[in-house]
């Protein structure tokens, strides 16, 4: 954690290095014992921001010794082709982590795609099956955006019990889930979404507020509580190619009692996270 004027910045860096080296000191012993956790990414895009992801990923697996594959689909592969690709992973003894990359061709819901994904082998929590558990409080692996919002929360030993805490956004990968985690953390949740009325009067009354919505620095200081912990999980490109979250930093800086910074705050956390979730699938399934 470092300061500026007031605010203190959540960086997501030294939580994902101690992520990864978790991780890569439980390859070593699978490795040792013969198992290669391997991790596939189904990819049916062009879209630039999935190609830079999914390069971060392949980069960041190799890394700490996971074997990344990423499956190329057509940009306008079926639904059946998807689901299909993603039974295949899903049997393979081989593959211990599956990520179906968004944005999906047109006509492909994801939600429906994502149910071909074997639970055990659901690292970003993206089957139904997966979110449901979460929401019954049953072992599940957690969309993993959502798991580094609370994870860095918790890094910097942000008390959750008993807070009010919002969250804007209310997607399956983000938004809600990311409310769930808050609320099974006895935080007291309130979900803001495009048709909230006055967004402004309930986010600035949160002591933690999530952003998760895509519209680069939509919530700026009229938004934010004196001293509230902001966590920014936007991420837009601009015309430059830089991330843009969806606060405004420089808005709130002095305000906010914390803020994660964009880039450098819930993404790598995100990326280690995947990571360490295929690791855990891999160990499991070496039992
Ligand atoms: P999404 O599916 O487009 O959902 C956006 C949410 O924001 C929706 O619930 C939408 O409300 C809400 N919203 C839109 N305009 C709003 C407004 N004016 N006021 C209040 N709420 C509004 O996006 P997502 O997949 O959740 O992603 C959200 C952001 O997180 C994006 O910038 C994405 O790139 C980023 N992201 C970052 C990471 C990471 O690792 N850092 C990972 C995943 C995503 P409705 O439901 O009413 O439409």
């Amino acid at each position: 954690m470092t300061e500026s004027g007031t605010t203190q910045l959540l960086e997501g860096k030294k939580s994902a290095a101690a992520i990864r080296d978790d991780a890569a000191a439980t390859v070593q012993r699978l490795r040792a014992a013969g198992v290669v956790p391997s991790l596939a990414l189904v990819l049916a895009t062009s879209d630039e921001s999935a190609a830079w992801y999914t390069r971060a990923i392949v980069r960041a697996g190799e890394k700490v010794g996971i074997d990344v594959r990423v499956e190329r689909l057509a940009d306008d592969a079926s639904a059946a082709t998807v689901r299909t690709a993603l039974q295949r992973l899903s049997a393979d003894d081989t593959v211990h982590g599956i990520i179906l990359q968004v944005p999906l061709p047109p006509g492909v819901d994801m939600v429906e795609a994502a149910a071909a994904i074997a639970p055990g082998k659901d690292v970003d929590g993206a089957n139904p099956v997966s979110l449901g558990r979460l929401i019954a409080g049953l072992p599940a692996f957690a969309p993993a955006t959502a798991a580094a919002v609370l994870r860095i929360l918790d890094d910097n030993a942000i008390e959750l019990a008993g807070r009010r805490a919002v969250v804007v956004g209310r997607s399956l990968v983000v938004g809600k889930p990311a409310a769930m985690l808050l609320l099974a953390r006895d935080a007291t949740v309130t979900i803001g979404h495009s048709r909230t009325r006055d967004l402004a009067a309930r986010t600035s009354e949160a002591d933690i507020l999530v952003a998760a919505v895509g519209r680069p620095r939509m919530l700026g200081a009229e938004h934010v509580a004196p001293g509230a912990v902001v966590v920014d999980v936007g991420t837009t490109p601009d015309e430059n190619g830089n991330l843009v979250g969806d606060v405004d930093a420089e808005a709130v800086m002095g305000r906010a009692g914390a803020l994660t910074p964009v880039p450098g705050g819930v993404g790598p956390v995100t990326t280690a996270l995947l990571l360490h979730n295929t690791v855990a699938a891999a160990e499991r399934a070496a039992g």
